[in-house]
């Protein structure tokens, strides 16, 4: 039996995780529980279900909410940033699944690692804010820092009995998007209904807007970088609209190995929980004969700068992907919130790359300031929802 902590338990990710520990309540239990706090009545149903031996919750008051929805004997609830750390700290578990969404997982995805913890990853934004500080203390501990990611699932999965020194490329896949083919007239004036209206994948908003933008692959170019330790130079991103191939390792004598599915989560979620063996994940089989033909193109630089700005963040190291997540972040916020248009998120993430001091990333808290630091400076840049148009007011 396995017990499962899992961060972000109330998001796609985190749903999904549980739907598997339901499928097979022989193999996990689930030993923490962990969210921001905005559904309490959803937690506490999932207490219900599951009964976590603990759970935590960024907002205060929704710890104390979820304290009065639950009769004695409850889970041990925590709270604030600290509770999160200390679930994955002190909390006893088999593997901690990292699916908060965003920086806010940076220091409880840590503590995880500097527990011992197996870790399986979806929070790529913790990835590319402290590749280097994360694969380290991974390495120096003996963890696997397991993909759920489904393209790194799948280049993990292409990689396994082969020679990392006879790779010659990845061929990272991606959507494309809702806006594949827009212009960049169009581009300029999409709703955030449209962005949200993703062609094959059901997430969450921000990693949907990710992959609107095309930042969703700008971010997975620099966690390939970490977690397979390739050169950056070395993994192409390739556009194939039927998110089919879920990604391709190519060796040096040019055979090329790829990993194929239905686009669901639960395949690579599994994976991850059960590596190196694997279970029939109840998930829909692939059909290549209903398919027909599976597509592939190179991405378009011009129409979508995100991929560009994460490759130079990449490229000047340090701090500079931390810099450019934070601005990510609070640029696709104001973009859902409607503050700013969808353009205008590419131009608020050079700006901050431009004006934010990069520095050594000589440990983490340089992280959390450079990221602190970032977020200040991009919110100052976003116009107020009042002022930002006519039907605000
Ligand atoms: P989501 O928005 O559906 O869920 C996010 C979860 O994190 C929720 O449980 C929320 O309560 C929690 N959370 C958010 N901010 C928090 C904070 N500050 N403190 C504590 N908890 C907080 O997101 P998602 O789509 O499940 O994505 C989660 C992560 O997995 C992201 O990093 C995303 O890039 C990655 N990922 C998701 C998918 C997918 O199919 N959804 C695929 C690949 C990778
Ligand atoms: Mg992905």
């Amino acid at each position: 039996m396995k017990r499962v902590t899992i961060l972000g338990a109330t998001g796609s990710i985190g749903l999904r995780t549980l739907e598997l520990v339901s499928s097979f309540s022989d193999e996990f239990s689930v030993a923490g529980l962990a969210a921001r706090g905005s559904n309490v009545e959803r937690m506490a149903d999932l207490c219900r279900k599951y009964a976590p031996t603990a759970v935590a919750l960024l907002d205060d008051g929704a710890r104390d909410a979820l304290a009065r929805l639950l009769p004695a004997p409850r889970p041990e609830l925590l709270a604030g940033p600290a509770g999160l750390v200390s679930l994955c700290r002190d909390v006893p578990a088999d593997v901690v699944v990292s699916a908060l969404v965003g920086g806010a997982g940076l220091l409880p995805t840590m503590a995880a690692i500097e527990a011992g913890r197996t870790l399986a990853l979806a929070n790529k934004e913790t990835l590319v804010m402290a590749g280097r500080l994360m694969t380290s203390a991974a390495r120096e501990r003996g963890i696997p820092l397991l993909p759920v990611d489904s393209e790194h699932s799948a280049i993990f999965q292409c990689l396994e009995g082969h020679r990392r020194s006879e790779v010659e490329r990845i061929l990272l896949t991606a959507s494309g998007g809702p806006f594949r083919t827009s212009s960049k007239a169009e581009l300029a004036r999409v709703s955030v209904a449209a962005a949200l209206n993703h062609p094959t994948w059901k997430m969450g908003a921000k990693i949907t807007v990710d992959s609107a933008t095309l930042m969703n692959k700008g971010l997975e170019v620099i966690e390939a970088r970490w977690l397979f330790d390739v050169a950056p130079e070395r993994v192409q991103v390739i556009v194939h609209p039927q998110s089919i191939v879920h990604s391709m390792v190519e060796y040096v004598d040019g055979s090329v190995i790829a990993q194929l599915g239905v686009a669901d989560m639960g395949i690579p979620i599994l994976y991850a929980l059960t590596y190196p063996h694997r279970l029939p994940c109840p998930a829909e089989r692939l059909d290549l004969t209903r398919l027909g033909a599976l597509t592939f193109e190179a991405p378009d630089p011009d129409r979508f700068p995100c991929l560009a700005l994460a490759r130079q963040a990449l490229e000047v190291g340090d701090c500079a992907p931390a810099i450019l997540n934070a601005a990510n972040e609070i640029a696709v916020a104001a973009f859902l919130a409607g503050q700013v248009g969808f353009m205008r998120i590419p131009e608020l993430i050079a700006e901050a790359l431009e004006r934010v001091p990069n520095r050594a990333l000589d440990g983490i808290e340089a992280c959390v300031d450079v990221d602190a630091e970032t977020r200040g400076l991009v919110r100052g840049l976003i116009p107020s929802v009042a002022l930002a148009g006519a039907g605000a007011r």
